[in-house]
């Protein structure tokens, strides 16, 4: 995919989630988690500040829900960003997993990119983080919905999560080869002391191990999958000031900065330490230009940046 970088604003919209991950932060039964959903005229002014900053896309995150105030909101939403932009803003949503006509709605409205991690692609271990509510095969049946409406989809894995071998990180690979996926989101697993996960905290790998697993599995998924979209993810800057340009280094092409509202950022911490809580997003973008320089790359502005292996797919159709 060459040195250049392509960016989608993040937009923490809201984390409501329905479901309990026992690795997450925002979990449902985290009382802790202080529930916030951003206003229509702030998603829509965060949405101007990509458009109006040429940032080409924005990706829309949340917790998840399933309820049709919360399906149908989004749909609003994506017409209203539509409408704002005249089209122009390229969108990713990650916001777990639903219905076929909720899929189906949201990519009618605009939406043409989906990040649904698998998290970890081995049964038992999946299992292992998650509550009886989050079935592994419905997971694999949403990211083939996915497929079938017409986006192009994401997957991804946490790396360094308790009771994971290295034989379990090459197979993630080998599973994101076998489904063909378009985009990764990918990094490293960073504890968080209110959720069920904490009490394996010591049998962990050392965070800097975690990260360097992750720069080698985003190499190695580059080798293996040249013409994908791959992240250089958040986690990676939280355990490293430098992480993003390091991924970009090694082969990762998005990155995706955040314009969630100052005061929401609290409320959105996935794990701990998440960066930029109180960075001004225009100091960002001009730090990030001078950052990614340093590693040979350059931030394209005014693209979507879509995925090369979507369109190759899809031209040999
Ligand atoms: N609810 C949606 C989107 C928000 S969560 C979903 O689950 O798809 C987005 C991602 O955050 C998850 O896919 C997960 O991989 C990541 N995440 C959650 N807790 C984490 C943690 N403790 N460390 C690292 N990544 C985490
Ligand atoms: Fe909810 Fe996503 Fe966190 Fe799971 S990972 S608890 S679905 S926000």
């Amino acid at each position: 995919v060459g040195n250049n970088v392509y960016l989608r604003g993040l937009i923490e919209y809201s984390n409501n989630c329905s479901k309990n991950c026992f690795y997450c932060g925002i979990r449902g039964d985290n009382e802790l988690n202080v529930k916030y959903v951003m206003d229509d005229d702030e998603v829509l002014e965060a949405a101007k500040f990509a458009l109006d900053n040429d940032f080409g896309s924005i990706a829309i995150q949340a917790g998840e829900r399933s309820d049709r105030n919360f399906t149908k909101k989004i749909t609003d939403l994506l017409h209203k960003i539509r409408e704002i932009s005249g089209g122009e803003l390229g969108i990713t949503l990650s916001l777990g997993e639903q219905s076929e006509e909720v899929f189906k709605e949201w990519f009618d409205a605009g939406a043409h990119r989906y990040l649904l991690r698998i998290e970890a692609s081995d049964k038992d271990l999946y299992s292992k983080l998650h509550p009886k509510d989050h079935i592994y095969d419905d997971r694999i049946k949403n990211l083939k919905l996915l497929r079938k409406v017409g986006y192009q989809v994401g997957t991804g894995v946490m790396v360094g999560l308790p009771w994971q071998s290295y034989e379990n990180l090459a197979d993630d690979i080998l599973f994101m080869k076998s489904i063909d996926i378009d985009m990764c989101g990918m990094g490293p697993y960073i504890e968080h002391r209110d959720t069920p996960l904490w009490e394996h905290k010591d049998i962990l790998k050392p965070q800097k191990e975690r990260f360097e697993l992750t720069l080698k599995m985003i190499a190695l998924l580059r080798i293996i999958m040249k013409d994908i979209n791959i992240v250089a993810s958040t986690a990676m800057q939280t355990l490293d000031p430098h992480g993003r340009e390091k991924a970009i280094a090694v082969g990762a092409n998005i990155i995706m900065p955040n314009l969630t509202p100052l005061k929401y950022r609290e409320g959105y911490l996935i794990y701990e330490n998440k960066p930029n809580l109180n960075e001004e997003i225009v100091e960002t973008k001009i730090a990030l230009e001078k950052s990614l320089a340093q590693v040979g790359a350059q931030i394209v502005y005014k693209k979507w940046g879509d995925s090369k292996h979507f369109k190759e797919r899809n031209k040999t159709k």
